[in-house]
């Protein structure tokens, strides 16, 4: 239901739960982050209920350090409203974090075929196979996170906005979208994904809007924009000028 993802100089927790907390006006079952740090590795804590819950377990952002990651609100379309459905989801190794809006529609067959190669699923959610197909085509070494990024694109059907962190890139954040809205915060030293403004504006006011088939990869000091194909893409910057 709503996403946001930081990458820069600062805490990252404190900002996402903010920014989530502004993305609650569009209603929610569960929340979560997932936060990489230097010496913490991978950290993701989600429940099921109130932003409340969420924020009272990592104490405002206090007990999670590290200056890039990721936030969503669910609205659950597939698998009830759990801990272990809630986003992010992470692949099996632990390694890959995916956030995401929308609904995967060929999710039965990807689970399956990973099942046969002997992936174990956590939840019941359309957007774990994403986490785990990410792993499948990252760790056979044939692709980077980008490659394997676009390789999971091709095989996926549905509507979706992507956030998207890696242990092994911890400088970098990928989003990706399609059919569901997904936006680009620019900042001096930091960066945002977004699927509202609102997420946002309190940090950035300068803003573009991804397209369909938009695949950006964000570090602290820029962003670089590919369509489908990986050739490189100019997004025009807007200027937020409205009050919230
Ligand atoms: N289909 C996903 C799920 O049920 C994402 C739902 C959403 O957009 O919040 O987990």
């Amino acid at each position: 239901c709503g996403i946001v993802g930081f990458i820069g100089r600062e805490e990252a927790a404190p900002i996402l739960l903010d920014g989530l907390a502004r993305l609650e006006y569009r209603g929610y079952d569960s929340a979560g982050i997932a936060v990489y740090g230097a010496k913490e590795g991978l950290q993701v804590v989600k429940a099921k209920g109130r932003l409340r819950v969420l924020d009272d377990i990592v104490a405002g952002g206090k007990t999670i350090h590290g200056h890039m990651g990721l936030g969503h609100t669910r609205w659950a379309t597939h698998g009830e409203p759990s801990d272990v459905n809630s986003h992010p989801h992470v692949s099996e190794d632990g390694r890959i974090a995916v956030v995401h809006n929308g609904i995967i529609e060929n999710y039965v067959e990807i689970k399956e075929f990973l099942q046969a190669q002997g992936v174990h699923f956590a939840s019941e959610t359309d957007t774990e196979v994403v986490a785990q197909l990410l792993e499948y085509y990252y760790k056979d070494g044939q692709d980077d996170l980008l490659g394997a990024v676009v390789k999971v694109l091709h095989r996926i059907q549905g509507a979706y906005a992507f956030g998207i962190i890696c242990a092994d890139r911890p400088d970098e954040l990928i989003a990706a979208r399609k059919d569901s809205p997904l936006i680009l915060g620019y900042g001096k030293g930091f960066h945002f994904l977004a699927s509202d403004v609102t997420a946002v504006i309190k940090y950035t006011r300068e803003v573009s809007y991804l397209d369909d088939g938009d695949i950006a990869v964000l570090t602290a000091d820029g962003i670089q924009v590919y369509d489908a194909l990986l050739q490189p893409v100019e997004k025009e910057r807007c200027h937020v000028d409205w009050e919230i």
